[in-house]
């Protein structure tokens, strides 16, 4: 079952996430319809946060993105030696992060209608329990480090506005603004603050 979208302005989107225990009520099922409701709204991550959850949860999908790229030079880029990947990510920590940074596009189901220049670290190195609670440790790079940089934040109550340049952020003041107050319609059904 699709979730509704947590919309910008809605508290849960602020909240430093609680890590959560395999008992948690529900977990199977949730993680299910997080991943209908990201599809569903065509994205290509989704943090719990995101379905009104203050927990340490995000699930990602970057194969679609990945398949989607037709021009060599342009996965090589973004993907580096690397493709897509699927996962369940679990009381995830960023251990590790490269000196190196590059900028691209972000946007974010919970802000629809937006986008924004985000720099942040190439790589990374996450610790983390997947879907069935196995611990796991592993690298990425590129496009997927950005991606996952970008779902952690949502469980530390981190935007990726919080990240845009000054003069961007105010660019993108009165759009905050309409999405807070429910003045948007993307296709898919989201839960607003007002
Ligand atoms: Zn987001």
């Amino acid at each position: 079952m699709a979730l509704a979208v947590t919309a910008y302005g809605t508290k849960v989107l602020r909240k430093v996430c609680d890590e959560i225990t395999p008992e948690y009520e529900g977990l199977n099922d949730l993680i299910d319809n997080m991943w209908e409701t990201m599809y569903e709204a065509g994205g290509v991550g989704l943090a719990a946060p995101q379905v009104n959850k203050a927990i340490r949860l995000f699930v990602i999908d970057t194969t679609q993105v990945y398949d989607s790229i037709d021009d060599d030079e342009a996965k090589a880029e973004l993907f580096e030696e690397e493709t897509g990947f699927k996962e369940v990510f679990i009381n995830a920590e960023i251990v590790d992060e490269s000196d190196e940074w590059w900028t691209d596009q972000e946007g974010c189901l919970s802000l629809p209608d937006l986008n924004g220049e985000v720099e942040r670290p190439w790589s990374i190195e996450i610790e983390y329990y997947d879907r069935n609670f196995n611990k796991q440790t592993k690298t990425f790079s590129g496009y997927n480090a950005r991606v996952i940089q970008h779902e952690y934040d949502h469980t530390e109550g981190i935007l990726y506005i919080d990240h845009v340049s000054g003069i961007s952020k105010r660019l993108m003041k009165n759009k905050l603004n309409q999405i807070a107050e429910g003045k948007v319609s993307p296709k898919y059904r989201m839960r607003f603050a007002k």
